[in-house]
């Protein structure tokens, strides 16, 4: 097995491996070849990370957060310098092509390491707020253990996403990745442990859905960062509340991208393309439903489809590969369902719409599809596919496809393609979103927040703002005179 890691586990420093624990599987979505056999978290393995995490979480919080920067930074340095080698753990992890995970995953990951070790130093003081005679001052405190669940789109990426604002906080964390993606984040922990991360503070535990409630109901736990779908959302922060834990939610969507009749046609179609078939379309922010403002839906469609039909699909590990398989046969099932659907509805097909022929039967590959003439209703148009599949909407007028767009439970991102940028400002000011994008889609360095509103979730990751999700304020009062009491 190819990607056999020593052991499932990664707590303390150390590899471990409790035998107890159910077998599983981690198959490669391009072959189904399995490269590594894992064994799933016993409550044994649970007790054991949350207490390493919560021992060790004591003396990092003491250290200066210059001296908790300089371990992330290094952590993005040795990140950097073995890029290859986790990039293509990351693709033999997920299926996506070596050309996207070279540039996009961990590197993603080290810039998250790198952007907050740099701002470790300022980012976590507090304020003086003077009283008069009297004077508080704040102290930004970190929240103890935070439990990171994650999704398999982008396994290293939200590895250290939750891991990085996490740690330079001051708390300790216990990741565990999605079941269908176990690969990644144990090698994460070992970057952490060689730049000088002290054992404890960043563990790694494998299992399922029933392994996450086992960390959200840890009584030392202080906080939950899930990335995920809506229905474990829901049930995450159910569990949560119960004990009044932190949470940050980062679900999915049903994005809209709004193409207007004055945008860069190119441009346009260019950005529709990266907001659905990056990744093979398994993106949380995609920009799924498409509208095109009538008078150019006839260009757009005729340029969309002849770029499509150009997409070299195929082997993973081939650089020359745009678009490898979706995440498991679940999945491809489901998204061909939803193809079925789409047809079945009314919605016209204008390319893909089935399994590729020239890739292997044992992948999971589906064409990138597109539909024409969808319509509000249809099934394809409300709810979330996770695949390659777009959908182009007609639209007429702002106030139209305004109100069409944030008809959704969701939440998460939106888009606009326009030339007029008065208009552009006045359409994503209305939007209902988390992110929004001008003239682009799906660009989220980590200097910018991330994060939904509605279904899609609460809190933000990266920039600043995610600061205030891994710590909270003590406010110290100072009184400088007698106290002066009526009784
Ligand atoms: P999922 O909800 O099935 O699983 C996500 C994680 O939660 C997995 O690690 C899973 O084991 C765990 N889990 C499941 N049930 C749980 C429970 N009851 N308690 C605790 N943990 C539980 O999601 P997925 O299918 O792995 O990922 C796809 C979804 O993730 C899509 O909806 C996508 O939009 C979303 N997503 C969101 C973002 C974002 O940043 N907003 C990013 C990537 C993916």
């Amino acid at each position: 097995m190819r990607a056999q890691p020593k052991a499932s586990h990664f707590i303390d420093g150390d590899y471990v491996e409790d035998t107890a624990g159910a077998v599983f599987e981690s198959i490669y979505p391009a072959t189904g070849e399995v490269i590594a056999r894992l064994h799933a978290a016993t409550p044994a393995i649970v007790e054991r990370a949350v207490a390493s995490a919560k021992k060790a979480q004591v003396e990092w919080a003491r250290m200066s957060p210059t001296a908790r920067g300089r371990i992330l930074k290094r952590a993005a340095e040795i990140m950097r310098e073995r890029n290859e080698e986790l990039s293509h753990l990351e693709t033999l992890d997920t299926g996506k092509p070596i050309q996207e995970t070279i540039v996009a995953d961990p590197t993603s990951g080290a810039d998250s390491f790198e952007f907050f070790g740099g701002v470790a130093g300022a980012a976590l003081n507090g304020e003086h707020i003077p009283l008069g005679a009297d004077w508080a001052y704040t102290k930004r405190i970190p929240l103890g253990v935070c439990v990171g669940i994650g999704a398999w789109n982008y396994p290293q990426q939200i590895a250290c996403w939750k891991g990085a604002p996490a740690l330079i906080c001051g708390n300790a964390m216990v990741f565990k990745p999605s079941e269908n993606t176990p690969l990644g984040a144990l090698k994460i922990a070992e970057i952490l442990i060689e730049a000088g991360l002290p054992r404890g503070l960043y563990n790694v535990i494998q299992g399922d859905r029933s392994t996450g409630p086992l960390l959200v109901n840890h009584p030392d736990v202080n906080k939950v960062s899930l990335t995920g779908s809506v229905p474990t959302g829901r049930k995450v922060a159910e569990a949560a509340a119960g004990a009044l834990k932190h949470v940050t939610m980062e679900l999915g969507g049903k994005s809209p991208l709004i193409v207007f009749d004055d945008a860069d046609i190119d441009s346009a179609v260019g950005g529709a393309m990266l907001g659905n078939f990056y990744s093979t379309g398994q993106v949380c922010s995609n920009g799924t439903r498409v509208f095109v403002q009538k008078s150019v839906k006839g260009e757009f469609l005729k340029r969309l489809k002849a770029r499509t039909e150009a997409i070299t699909i195929g082997d993973p590990e081939d650089y020359a590969t745009q678009m490898g398989p979706v995440i498991n046969r679940a999945q491809q099932e489901k998204i061909l369902g939803y193809i079925e659907k789409g047809k079945a509805e009314g919605a016209t097909l204008v390319t893909g719409g089935s399994i590729p022929n020239a890739v292997s039967a044992d992948g999971c590959y589906i064409q990138p599809t597109v539909f024409a003439d969808v319509t509000d209703g249809m099934t394809i148009a409300r709810e979330e596919i996770f695949g390659p599949v777009m959908c182009v909407l007609d639209f007429d007028n702002e106030a139209e496809v305004l109100e069409r767009a944030n008809a959704t439970e969701f939440g998460l991102s939106g888009g606009v393609f326009t030339s007029d940028m008065t208009r552009a400002h006045r359409v994503v000011d209305q939007l209902e979103a988390g992110t929004v994008w001008i003239n682009t889609y799906n660009l989220c360095p980590v200097e910018i927040p991330f994060g939904g509103v509605k279904q899609s979730g609460f809190g933000r990751e990266n920039s600043l703002a995610a600061i205030n999700h891994y710590s909270e304020l003590k406010t110290v009062y100072v009184a400088m005179g007698k106290v002066e009491a009526p009784y």
